[in-house]
């Protein structure tokens, strides 16, 4: 018997789970259950994340969590509980499939079946924002060589799995160099490996457009934490509605399952919710911990109800549907109709899967950092750029100088255009005149100058080359 943690949560949440572990238990599944309380009550008795300490005990202790949507409260001082769940676990793969199911739901998208495999612990979602002027607030973008190889690996060997042919990179790395760069970088190493599956990259954008269009070219879809949430519930979408698809959220020793989709307030108490989205998590959680039958009953009992035109009204259309239900007499027709096969839909079979692990990271080579020069983050009222440049040139060093000034990513001096909006947030970009490398030193001496000339400084970034391969961006214009 295995002991999976369950969390209610908000909004549709409760109504959703209860249709969930009433066909789970149909199933004679071996699961028994513990549920936590966490998510809008949790944070407004005090907990900043949602999730207070016994619950995160009981998560870590059964390791499988069912877990509903849960209601992130709005203004600051609240933390997302499911940002925080999947990075303090480790949760490093979320994946989300999205399957049409046409003719029985309506499409407009009759042939689509991907799986978008979602980097779920960096890029944006590190949640480290500053406001820095009285005009300007920033959030890190941080990607790290092993979070884009875990997550790229596991896409590649999810498709192995799943006998799926092709795996596609969607990243934005002709603006992001470093970042999506690393992240595009790291797929076509990554693929090299698996010569056996198809390969492709597209730049987000058009690749966005190309899933809203014509889905039915992608197969499985890697992309970092933004974009994947994102196009993840568009492709829900596409396939009739986001009350459709679950999703897995896969680390080395823990794991989440859930809908892809949230609380829906307006919906709550309603007996209105599909609780398929939670259904189709709850599915992968079974295969996860082995209980592949139970699995595959639900699976095909669903199939089979949705082909009956037994919908919910978010999927209900006068074309497919035939009798409208609720969140319960959903849950009451899959019941009666475990044990059916689709007639239309192939059967779906999990009797040989089994969890798969991923091959251990290789240890990266050392590479040879030396610092370069340093970034000075300034924040000045003045109108003028050359106004900032005299007030940082009283700060240089001997063999340190003010290269170049950009606002908001554009270089403004030296050179630039009278047009370029500036805002009171100053990159301040210092290099040595005559040699190549710079000490930390020269940088603290840098700072005590700005401090003597009432420079404010608000941060400083330094500049790295690696390799003798310099790691950081150009001033837009430079
Ligand atoms: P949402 O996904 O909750 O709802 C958007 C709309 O989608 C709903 O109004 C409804 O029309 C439809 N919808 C969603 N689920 C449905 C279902 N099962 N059946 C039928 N229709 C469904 O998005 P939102 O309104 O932006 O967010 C509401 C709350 O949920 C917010 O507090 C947000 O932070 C939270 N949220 C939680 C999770 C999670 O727990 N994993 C994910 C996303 C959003």
């Amino acid at each position: 018997m295995k002991t999976i943690t369950i969390a209610k949560g908000d909004g549709i949440g409760p109504e959703i789970m209860e249709a969930t572990l009433r066909v789970l238990s149909a199933t004679g599944a071996k699961i028994s259950y513990e549920e936590i309380e966490i998510g809008e009550k949790s944070y407004l008795n005090g907990h900043s994340s949602g999730i207070p300490q016994e619950a995160w005990n009981t998560i870590r202790l059964n390791k499988v969590l069912l877990k509903a949507p849960i209601t992130t409260p709005q203004g600051g001082g609240y933390k997302s509980l499911n940002v925080t769940m999947r990075k303090a676990l480790g949760l490093y793969a979320n994946i989300r499939p999205c399957s049409s199911l046409y003719p029985f739901i309506f499409t407009k998208h009759p042939k689509m079946d991907v799986v978008i495999v979602r980097e779920n612990e960096e890029d944006l979602y590190a949640g480290i924002e500053h406001q820095q002027t009285q005009d300007v607030v920033q959030c890190l973008k941080l990607m790290s060589r092993p979070g884009c190889e875990k997550i790229i690996r596991y896409a590649f060997e999810y498709a192995r799995h799943f006998q799926r042919r092709k795996v596609t990179c969607f990243s934005k790395d002709n603006i992001m160099k470093q970042t999506d760069g690393l992240f595009h970088q790291i797929f076509k190493e990554v693929s090299k490996e698996y010569q056996d599956i198809e390969s492709e990259h597209f730049i987000v954008d058009i690749g966005a457009a190309l899933l809203a269009d014509k889905p039915e070219i992608f197969d499985v879809i890697v992309m970092p934490n933004l974009y994947g949430d994102i196009l993840s519930d568009i492709a829900a979408q596409l396939t009739g509605s986001v009350g459709l698809a679950g999703s897995a959220n896969i680390g080395e020793s823990c794991a989440m399952f859930e809908a892809i989709h949230g609380s829906a307030p307006s919906l709550a108490g309603k007996n209105q919710a599909n609780p398929s989205g939670l259904l189709m998590g709850a599915l992968q959680m079974l295969n996860y911990i082995g209980e592949n039958q139970a699995a595959e009953l639900i699976h095909n009992a669903w199939l089979f109800t949705l082909e009956k035109g037994i919908h919910t009204p978010d999927i209900f259309h006068q074309d497919t549907s035939k009798q409208m239900v609720g969140t319960k007499e959903l849950a009451d027709a899959i019941i009666q109709h475990l044990g059916e096969n689709p007639n239309r839909f192939p059967r779906k079979s999990y009797g040989n899967n089994k969890p798969f692990k991923l091959p251990q990271l290789k240890e990266n080579v050392q590479a040879h950092k030396e610092l370069w020069g340093v970034d000075v983050f300034v924040d000045d009222k003045a109108k003028i750029p050359q106004e900032v440049a005299q007030r940082l040139q009283a700060m240089e060093l001997p063999d340190l100088s003010l290269q170049m000034i950009t606002n908001r990513g554009v270089m403004v001096w030296p050179n630039g255009f009278e047009e370029t909006f500036c805002t009171n947030h100053w990159r301040c970009r210092f290099l040595p005149r005559s040699r190549k490398k710079v000490e930390k030193e020269d940088i603290l001496i840098l700072l005590q100058n700005a401090l003597i000339n009432n420079v404010d400084v608000i941060k400083t970034e330094n500049l790295y080359a690696f390799d003798g391969k310099p790691a950081f961006s150009l001033g837009q214009g430079q």
